[in-house]
């Protein structure tokens, strides 16, 4: 098993690749969503409680799966924690990813979910804050810090113990919380704490997309196959052209 220090450096490694810092906060979605060098599908489903994501390679197309039922923060997480598969792991066939962050899950499963938490917060941007923190965590400055990195409540207090930046007895008293409630009490919204809207809850992005495009644009496939194609990936909205109605604007 790889080391936290050498998951780490790889998640640093990873933003250098993406022309991102150690420090700031990314967003995972858009940045996967167009890395055209890679053939990324990312489908948003509503699956078993059980599981937090899966993803699949079939000769180099990877499709990533989301859970869309759990919280906003939860699906960045999981997305990171399966482009750590795709990226750095010689997947076969599927792999599918259990929900729970503990540590009696295989060696592979740790790896990702280690590799997740450092590449949403590196280990120094956490170090740094804590220290300007004086080493001082309580429940308003985990959500704070949970809200600027957006990951969920879970996620951050299972990183903060395991670091060594709160004991285990903090970690557990902050978790029995209904953190919405506290967090909009410090001036924040609910969506990190929330699943996809209704209408987002079956949604494909990515390179499932443009391909069902480009082979419509070359002739090899119909009008009418490439409207099944993307409803099959759950885009109505770019078949029946929803943009008015769903009030896009282009400001
Ligand atoms: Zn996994």
């Amino acid at each position: 098993m790889k080391s936290e220090q050498q998951l780490n450096s790889l998640a640093l490694e990873t933003r250098r690749m993406w022309g991102e810092d150690g420090y700031s906060p990314i967003d995972i979605f858009a940045i996967v969503n167009g890395l055209r060098d890679m053939k990324i599908t990312v489908l948003k489903y509503p699956l078993s409680e059980r599981i937090s994501g899966m993803c699949s390679k079939v000769d180099d197309d990877f499709v990533i799966c989301i859970n869309s039922s759990t919280s906003y923060g939860r699906q960045r997480f999981t997305l990171a924690h399966e482009f750590y598969h795709i990226l750095y792991e010689d997947i076969e066939g599927q792999v599918i990813c259990n929900m729970s962050m503990g540590d009696d899950k295989p060696d592979s499963e740790r790896e990702a979910d280690i590799f997740a938490s450092y590449l949403l917060m590196p280990y120094d941007a956490l170090y740094q804050i804590s220290k300007r923190n004086h080493d001082t965590w309580n429940l308003e400055s985990v959500i704070h810090v949970e809200q600027f990195y957006q990951v969920s409540h879970m996620a951050i207090l299972f990183r903060l113990e395991k670091d060594g930046f709160i004991n285990s007895e903090s970690a557990s008293e902050f978790r029995e919380i209904t953190v919405s409630r506290f967090a909009a009490l410090l001036g924040y919204g609910k969506e990190l704490y929330q699943p996809s809207p209704e209408n987002k809850r079956y949604f494909t992005t990515g390179e499932y997309i443009r391909k069902v495009e480009e082979l419509a644009n070359k002739g090899v496939i119909s009008n009418g196959k490439k409207e099944e194609l993307l409803l099959d990936g759950y885009r109505a909205d770019i078949v029946y052209n929803l943009d008015e109605e769903e009030g896009n604007l282009n400001d």
